[in-house]
Formats: structure tokens, C-alpha cells, sequence
């Protein structure tokens, strides 16, 4: 198949390449390289790599047209005008180019963020109130309803796949599980936001992969799935698993949340994976513990570079918004 991947130079764009590549697909990757290129040289030489925006429709239209399947990434976390516009012009001109260029099938990565603060009581599945708080989140959620008109309207088939805290090798500091590793490995307290009693349903990329390339396979129509573990882990208890692991003497510091993030903390989000498991026959089940190790592994064979534990600029900001 001719395959489009929309940020596919991104954390979990390369990984999901990597693996369309591996199953023989000829992969086109759209991506502006906002935060960096993280495909592996050796996957671009087989690769159909192209620098551009996805707000720019001309440049959607050129890349869409003769492909079978789109999956549609780009984006990235924050509050600013370019994130917002990046998720509403990139639907849109993804969604039209699919439609003109005969395209039938799209996936969107949304985000479990869609759930907001309603995701406390129980492990959420896809029909509980999405109730978005963050900008980010919220027009993740306004896609996903964009995506649901365009197949009553236009038929376009897509499912919107909602990841529930997705971890692994490349991921950028920003996120808290390579965080703790950097401040781990570098001896620094490990930052841990309030009491370190929320908790997160932590997925590992390659079972995420799968789940994504599954499903991008068998859905039928226009649906939304959880691509979650259903098992939630505590922040102050990860800190703990990577302290031990790396075998550091960095500690545990209890921190009070950055301004950014204080009105936006969920204290517990767990996923809901029954719709995932009917429809792919597969769910993420990669134990944190193994995950973790899987991630240690890929530092210490890794050059500081390719490892990625430079830490970036944005690491000293005193957090992000989503
Ligand atoms: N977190 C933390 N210390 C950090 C970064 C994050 O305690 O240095 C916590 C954060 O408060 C949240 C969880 O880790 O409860 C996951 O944060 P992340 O930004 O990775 O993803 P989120 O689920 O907030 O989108």
C-alpha cells in the first residue's frame, strides 16, 4: 500500500514508519521537522521524506493524492495560536485532500486528554463525556467531531484513536517518564509534580504501534478507540522503578505543579480497552517494569546524541500545557 504519514519524523511518527517500512508499505512522511527528525537514517533512504506544513493546503493536496491510507499525526503539545491552527487547518486539509484524492480510509491520533478531569472516577471508555479542559485536548475533540460530520457528509471512513500516555525510546524530555531518566542518570532530584499520587495508564510505544497498524487495518465506518492498558500507575511510584533501575542516587522531590499546569492536572486517568480488543483483537499489555528497562537499554547503547538525553530548551521551562 502507499501509505501517508503526517508527522512522521515525530516520537511516535518514526516509530510507526519503522514499522510500515518493515511491512513492505511505500511511506510518504509529511512533517515541518518542528521538533527535530527523529527517523533513523536508515528508514529515511526507503522513504519518501518531505518537508512541509500541514496548515498549507496546496502541499496536502500534492502528497495525499494516489495514497490508500493516511494516518494524520501532526501536531504538537502546547496553548499557542500555531498549535491550535496546526490541529484544525491540518484536519481540515487532510480531510479534504482524502476526499478529493480518492483516499477511503484515515487515521487521526487524538488524545485520552479529551476525557479532562471526567476521567477520575473510573477506567473511561469511549462513550463517557468527553469533557476537555486544555486547549490542546479540546481541539483534538473538536476533530474528532469534525471526522464524524465528514463521514456522514462525505464518507470518508477514519477512526480517532484517543493514546493514553504513550512512552518509549525518542520520546523528548518533556514528557515525565524520559524526564525522570535525564534527572536520574544525571544525578538531579527527581521531579515529582504534588503528592506523586496521580496516576496514568503508561502504554508502550511498540504495543501502541501495533495497536494503531491493527486498527488502521480492521475498523469499519467512522469510530473513536481508547488505545489504552486499562492498568494505571502511580507518578511518585515511576519515579521510584527508574531511581532503582538506574541505579542512581538521585532522589525523590515532591515539587509543587508549574503554574502552567495547575488548573489542568487530572489526578487519575485509566482506559477503557474492550472497543480496542473487539475491533484489533489486540491490546497493550507490555508491563511498566519491562517497558522501563526496554528504555534504560536504549540509553546506555545509544551516543548522547542519538540518545537523545541532550536536554533540549524547552526542558528548562517549568512545564507545558496540553
Ligand atoms: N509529572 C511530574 N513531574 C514532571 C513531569 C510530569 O510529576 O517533571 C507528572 C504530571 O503532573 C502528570 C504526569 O506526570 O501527572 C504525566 O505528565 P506528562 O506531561 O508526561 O503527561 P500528561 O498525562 O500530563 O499529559
Amino acid at each position: 500500500m502507499k501509505v501517508l504519514v503526517t508527522g512522521g519524523a515525530g516520537f511516535i511518527g518514526s516509530h510507526l514508519v519503522d514499522r510500515l517500512v518493515d511491512g513492505g508499505h511505500d511511506v510518504i512522511v509529511l512533517d515541518k521537522f518542528s521538533g527535530g527528525n527523529k527517523l533513523d537514517p536508515k528508514t529515511i533512504e526507503k522513504i519518501d521524506l518531505i518537508e512541509g506544513d500541514v496548515r498549507n493546503e496546496e502541499t496536502v493536496h500534492q502528497v495525499t493524492k494516489g495514497c490508500d491510507l493516511v494516518y494524520h499525526l501532526a501536531g504538537y503539545l502546547g496553548v499557542d495560536a500555531e498549535t491550535m491552527e496546526t490541529e484544525t487547518l491540518g484536519i481540515r486539509n487532510v480531510g479534504n485532500a482524502c476526499i478529493a484524492g480518492g483516499v477511503e480510509r484515515l487515521i487521526y491520533i487524538s488524545s485520552s486528554g479529551v476525557y479532562g478531569k471526567a476521567a477520575i472516577e473510573q477506567d473511561v471508555d469511549e462513550d463517557f463525556l468527553a469533557a476537555p479542559i486544555s486547549s490542546y485536548a479540546i481541539a483534538k475533540r473538536y476533530n474528532e467531531i469534525y471526522l464524524q460530520a465528514l463521514f456522514q457528509e462525505k464518507h470518508l471512513q477514519s477512526c480517532s484513536l484517543r493514546y493514553f500516555n504513550v512512552y518509549g525510546p525518542r520520546q523528548d524530555e518533556r514528557m515525565v517518564i524520559p524526564r525522570f531518566f535525564y534527572q536520574a542518570l544525571k544525578g538531579e532530584p527527581l521531579t515529582v509534580y504534588g503528592n506523586g499520587q496521580q496516576t496514568r495508564d503508561f502504554t508502550y510505544i511498540d504495543d501502541v504501534i501495533e495497536a494503531t497498524v491493527l486498527l488502521a487495518e480492521r475498523f469499519q465506518g467512522c469510530e473513536i478507540v481508547n488505545i489504552a492498558k486499562g492498568e494505571d500507575a502511580s507518578i511518585v511510584e515511576i519515579a521510584n522503578k527508574i531511581i532503582a533501575l538506574t541505579k542512581s542516587n538521585s532522589e525523590v522531590a515532591l515539587i509543587e505543579l508549574p503554574q502552567g499546569r495547575y488548573d489542568l492536572e487530572v489526578q487519575r486517568r485509566c482506559g477503557n480497552s474492550d472497543k480496542l480488543k473487539r475491533i484489533a483483537g489486540f491490546i497493550p499489555s507490555l508491563p511498566l517494569d519491562e517497558g522501563l528497562k526496554k528504555i534504560f537499554e536504549f540509553i546506555e547503547n545509544s551516543s548522547p546524541v542519538a540518545g537523545q538525553m541532550e536536554r533540549p530548551s524547552h526542558m528548562l521551562e517549568s512545564g507545558h500545557q496540553r
